[in-house]
């Protein structure tokens, strides 16, 4: 059986690669510029002239706030659809957790290639034909649950679309089933291996790719869905905007690989917005390369990134983001000159077995500066002592280099969540 879903194109030599990247991006670039008001405006006096991938840094970043402000100014989806509404046959909104949800459409062609975008990250993971995959990621207007749907049909697997939430759904079809494979968010992963111990269940999965936030790649995180759930953990990702699951971790677990070849992807500066060298970590900007619906040019997606294009064990030659994404650009905590995410947070909490592995970090501020961190942690089970809380700020001091309060909870307190769980809680403080 082939070792890769599309050999040639997955392992293709960079320089091949990048004219291929160049190539298209010249085809997107002078076909947006026909066709969509909203760029023509955005490149106003801009050089479009493309000699090298490089020249693309020219071109203005696109924000979410931009792309939301078009949709309302000019609705439904703005102008920037890209092909003909008869064209249009999905709409995927973001998840409209930070206000109106900006909207994603998919001609029938962008359905073919996140088909098999995702069916090559899932066969990267080692599903092959006729294994069985319990798809918990959410169906409907979400976009990695139908992605994954599309792939593991395309696949010859056997799907259980059971979709987000629903424990006793997924442990049903597992005793039922014996699913080899998982798809879910870290979060939800979690919970079910809490299930899975609380029924005294054993785990009929050998893999599990979860997506939707950040964190598989956290080593205390995937040490506890690998034992949990006893099986090997993959960071797949994604976002509403740019395509459902571009990205995915291979079998030697060395960050995630992006499928260049229908993305261009780039690292920036969050303050400069200048793009940085390879290995600086920074804000991820991508453009669709082979897009029709909705295509976006230097999209600004807000996640953080370290890129290489180092070859990887694999022997795949797309770049990878080494630790997958550590956070959002929104959620980093400046404390006494220090500067964290939420993940190094994790990384710190999910070493302890005492701890339930679940946290939030309460920052108090006020006149714009951070007065004051609390990470909230909680109980594995009840009777944890006060050394532990000591023994916590000590950890979380090594790793932060600044010193948080911490503040015990009782097992079960904190909310559990199947969907991109809230870390970074602020209060203004008078
Ligand atoms: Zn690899």
């Amino acid at each position: 059986m082939r070792a890769f879903w599309e050999p040639e194109v997955e392992t293709l030599p960079r320089p091949q690669l990048e004219s291929l990247q160049l190539e298209r991006l010249r085809q997107q670039v002078e076909r947006l510029w026909r066709t969509s008001a909203f760029f023509r405006e955005k490149w106003a006096g801009v050089n479009l002239e493309l000699r090298h991938l490089e020249d693309l840094s020219r071109f203005p970043l696109v924000t979410k706030a931009e792309l939301r402000a078009e949709q309302q100014a000019h609705p439904p989806l703005g102008r920037y659809t890209g092909v003909e509404a008869q064209s249009w046959r999905e709409y995927h909104p973001s998840s409209g957790t930070t206000g109106f949800p900006v909207g994603t459409v998919w001609s029938e062609g962008d359905v073919e290639n996140i088909t098999q975008v995702t069916a090559r990250v899932l066969y990267g993971y080692g599903l092959r034909p006729g294994d069985i995959l319990l798809n918990g990621f959410s169906y409907g207007l979400w976009v990695a649950g139908l992605a994954v749907h599309y792939a593991a049909r395309a696949m010859g697997l056997f799907v259980l679309p059971v979709g987000a939430g629903q424990t006793e759904r997924h442990l049903e079809l597992m005793e039922r089933f014996r699913p080899q494979a998982l798809t879910a968010t870290p979060s939800f992963g979690l919970y079910l291996g809490e299930a899975l111990r609380a029924r005294g269940l054993e785990s009929p999965l050998r893999v599990g790719a979860f997506g939707g936030e950040a964190g598989t790649e956290n080593p205390s995180t995937r040490r506890r869905l690998e034992e949990a759930l006893g099986l090997q953990a993959y960071d797949f990702y994604g976002l509403a905007e740019m395509g459902p699951t571009f990205a995915g971790e291979c079998q030697a677990k060395a960050g995630l690989h992006f499928a260049e070849d229908h993305y261009l992807v780039e690292v920036v500066d969050p303050e400069s917005q200048e793009p940085l060298p390879e290995g600086e970590v920074g804000v991820l900007v991508l453009t669709h390369l082979t897009r029709q619906a909705t295509p976006l040019v230097r999209y600004y997606t807000g996640d953080l990134a370290r890129l290489t294009k180092e070859p990887c064990p694999c022997g795949r030659t797309h770049l990878r983001a080494v630790g997958g994404i550590p956070g959002r650009v929104d959620d980093l905590v400046v404390y006494r000159g220090a500067k964290f995410y939420p993940g190094q947070v994790e990384e710190v909490v999910r070493r302890f077995p005492e701890l339930a592995g679940e946290y939030r970090i309460e920052v108090r501020e006020a006149g714009g500066l951070v007065q004051g961190v609390t990470v909230v942690v909680e109980m594995a089970h009840p009777g944890v002592g006060e050394g532990l809380v000591e023994a916590l700020r000590q950890s979380l001091k090594a790793a932060l280099g600044v010193t948080p309060e911490v503040r015990l909870e009782a097992p079960g307190t904190l909310e559990r969540t199947a969907f991109k769980a809230k870390r970074v809680v602020r209060h203004a403080q008078a």
